[in-house]
């Protein structure tokens, strides 16, 4: 008896073990993301410092998502993951893992063309919804991968490195991946692109930082874990809060046949017809929920109108500055006109 028990207890070991790491909440749950590092310290509330890496003289927090660098001013658009292991002379070597099953679709070999440096881009489709993980700073890609290549969540895609064009280098001591969950805004980025910055150069084309919007892994990872069989990318996406909402007076846009599950019902607009669509952006500038208007529910004539806005969400997030607040009230910045204007090109 006392053997059977003991035999019980050194499985819960086991389980306990297992518990920590990635196995355990990619197996057992059969949950869409698997982290993508061996680092499975996300979970620990106590020590956040053991997964993320701060910028320089900052806390942990500033190397996690969202509007966490220069005082808040400046949104961070991934998660930087510190190393766990690296070789005699102090390099990282961590395998870098994709994080869900799907297709590589960008590589970039050429650090020197990327504050990512040398990065890869692989596109899922979870719950209907097309989303894009990329891994930046890698010191390798693996040999097996080019852009086509399918890949299994968990496969070994790349080495952790330091790789970046930026002035300032990653020291060693930083090594980290700087991780992204993006959603595709637009396939006619490239032209937008060189209408709206003739002068600029695009090295990436669709896969150009400002055509993929992040969504925050950090959230994604600690929702995923908290509602087990019941996590829903859709849910998750819907469920951010709403920074503002615009009406567009456009009808025939990408973004609304890819993400076509994010796009809500309206019985009206089956006896009137669509004059438009009513989108709810985060803090992110994110899309995360589309309504078409019928055209009795739509006033004036203007082709972009701020339905509403969230002053507490514009105060608590403020580094895309996508709405401003002036003598005649809440109003779309040139940025917020800009990100609707790629939205709907
Ligand atoms: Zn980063």
């Amino acid at each position: 008896m006392k053997n059977y028990f003991y035999g019980k207890l050194k499985s819960c070991g086991l389980v306990l073990v297992l518990c920590v790491s990635n196995l355990f909440f990619n197996v057992c749950f059969s949950q869409p993301f698997y982290l993508p590092t061996p680092n499975t310290e996300i979970f620990n509330w106590r020590n956040p410092e053991k997964y993320y890496v701060p910028t320089p003289g900052k806390n942990w927090e500033s190397g996690t998502f969202g509007c966490v660098r220069s005082d808040g001013y400046q949104m961070h658009e991934g998660i930087d993951i510190k190393c766990v292991q690296r070789d005699k002379m102090g390099h990282p070597v961590d395998p870098i893992y994709a994080t869900a099953d799907g297709v590589v679709v960008y590589i970039n070999n050429k650090p020197s063309l990327s504050n990512y440096g040398r990065y890869i881009v692989i596109r899922h489709v979870i719950d209907g919804i097309e989303i894009y993980s990329l891994y930046a700073h890698l010191s390798k890609v693996s040999d097996t991968l080019k852009e086509g290549t399918p890949v299994k969540a968990g496969d070994i895609i790349g080495i952790m490195g330091t790789t970046a064009n930026t002035r300032q280098k990653i020291s060693l001591e930083r090594a980290h991946l700087h991780f992204e969950l993006n959603l595709f805004i637009n396939d006619k980025f490239s032209w937008w692109f060189k209408a709206r910055y003739p002068n600029e150069r695009n090295d990436h084309g669709v896969w150009n930082g400002l055509n993929l919007f992040g969504i925050d892994p950090r959230l994604l990872f600690i929702t995923q874990q908290k509602q087990g069989k019941q996590f829903n990318l859709v849910n998750f996406i819907k469920n951010q809060n709403e920074l503002c909402a615009v009406f567009v007076r456009k009808t025939d846009f990408s973004y609304l046949k890819r993400y076509f599950a994010l796009v809500e019902k309206n019985p009206l607009v089956e006896k009137e017809g669509v004059a438009g669509y009513e989108i709810s952006l985060n803090y992110n500038g994110l899309p995360i929920k589309l309504i078409p208007r019928a055209p009795s529910e739509t006033k004036g004539f203007a082709s972009v109108q701020l339905l509403r806005v969230n002053p507490e969400e514009q105060k608590n997030n403020p580094a895309r500055r996508l709405i401003l607040h002036n003598s005649s009230g809440w109003q779309l910045s040139n940025t917020g006109l800009s990100l609707i204007e790629l939205l709907t090109y």
